[in-house]
């Protein structure tokens, strides 16, 4: 690619992985190419170049959003360049995609729940018709997970819920699971009830889509569940600030999960209850009293090699762990450069 497609970004501190003093990175189109903050003294004379005070990050994200509940322009202006849809009508992610609006956080989507017939969310008064898709058979399994795939998501979302209605035979479960990782695409559980974090580790489950907070993993299991699985964390949905139990539980089997080695994403269920749009402190917060160093919450929100535009926190990234959350709330995206 020609060179002259790209400006540069200098920032008085970054993090990219690891801090950085001052530093610049090329952009293109407004994405980072190459391998991250280089020396400001490496900017090509001539090539365009924007200061920006404060700390740079790559693109923040939140890997937990129902974009037909929320508006995803407030998220963006709050500070995140990316969301995980984990559940919405396909029709309204491609209506989304289709606007190609830069006030739009990027969108990468799991398409609908797969659900057993009557299974949670089908009765809930959230979930619109076309954003679950009940699932009856090991053949309607294929059907329903290639039904997603052609909407071109990233993932398969499926719902183990057994108190809130009918769930998925094993059998079924496991269809949808080996459709999609023949596919190549992972497998996310709602899993929630006694039981269902090992129903879906069994079932070859990759991920959960929220940090488990109805029983306590044992440690026996969640040193099997920590080597395979990754965990969303949406720890804030319980209490919305207040102490709860299930808030407990959910940091207890977090904090554990993450000292065997587990990997976390930071994600908050935006669209379920009073939560802030964009970066959420008391999410962070709750990461960090699970254990989470701010570098390890900052792991759990980017990744260093995905094309979203970075982000970066005006008056400097504040690292003391007692400031941190708050300093990180105040996060911005980076726009791209005015084209001339
Ligand atoms: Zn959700």
């Amino acid at each position: 690619m020609p060179s002259d497609e790209d400006d540069w970004v200098i920032a008085d501190s970054a993090w990219w992985g690891r801090w950085f003093d001052r530093c610049a990175v090329r952009l293109r189109r407004g994405r980072p190419v190459g391998t991250g903050p280089l020396p400001p003294s490496s900017v090509p004379r001539g090539a365009p170049v924007r200061h920006v005070e404060g700390t740079l990050l790559p693109g923040l994200r939140d890997a937990h959003v129902h974009s037909g509940l929320v508006d995803l322009r407030a998220v963006r202006a709050g500070g995140i360049a990316q969301v995980d849809d984990l559940g919405s009508v396909p029709a309204l992610i491609a209506e989304l995609l289709a606007a190609d609006d830069p006030k739009l956080p990027q969108i990468r989507a799991v398409g609908a729940f797969l659900t057993a017939p009557g299974g949670y969310p089908s009765d809930r008064s959230w979930a619109p018709p076309g954003s679950f898709r009940e699932v009856r058979s090991v053949a309607d399994a294929e059907s329903a997970v290639g039904e997603q795939h052609r909407f071109g998501v990233r993932a398969i979302k499926v719902v183990l819920h057994p108190d809130a209605g009918p769930t998925l035979p094993a059998r079924v479960l496991e269809a949808i699971v080996s459709t999609a990782h023949d596919i190549g695409l992972p497998v996310i559980a709602h899993a929630e009830g006694d039981n269902t974090v090992r129903d879906a580790y069994e079932a070859g489950v990759d991920g959960l889509a929220h940090t488990p907070w109805t029983e306590r993993i044992d440690d026996r299991l969640l040193t099997d569940v920590a080597q395979r699985m990754s965990w969303i964390s949406t720890l804030d949905i319980h209490g919305y600030g207040a102490d709860a139990v299930e808030l407990r539980t959910a940091i207890d089997n977090l904090r554990r999960f993450f000292h065997l080695g587990g990997t976390i994403y930071y994600g908050t269920d935006l669209g379920n209850g009073p939560l802030p749009m964009g970066v959420n402190p008391r999410e962070i917060a709750a990461l960090q009293t699970a254990g989470l160093a701010p570098e390890d919450v900052l792991t759990a929100m980017t990744d260093l090699d995905a094309a979203i535009p970075p982000c970066w926190v005006p008056s400097g990234l504040d690292r003391p762990s007692s400031r941190f959350a708050a300093s990180l709330r105040t996060a911005r995206v980076l726009d791209p450069a005015p084209t001339s």
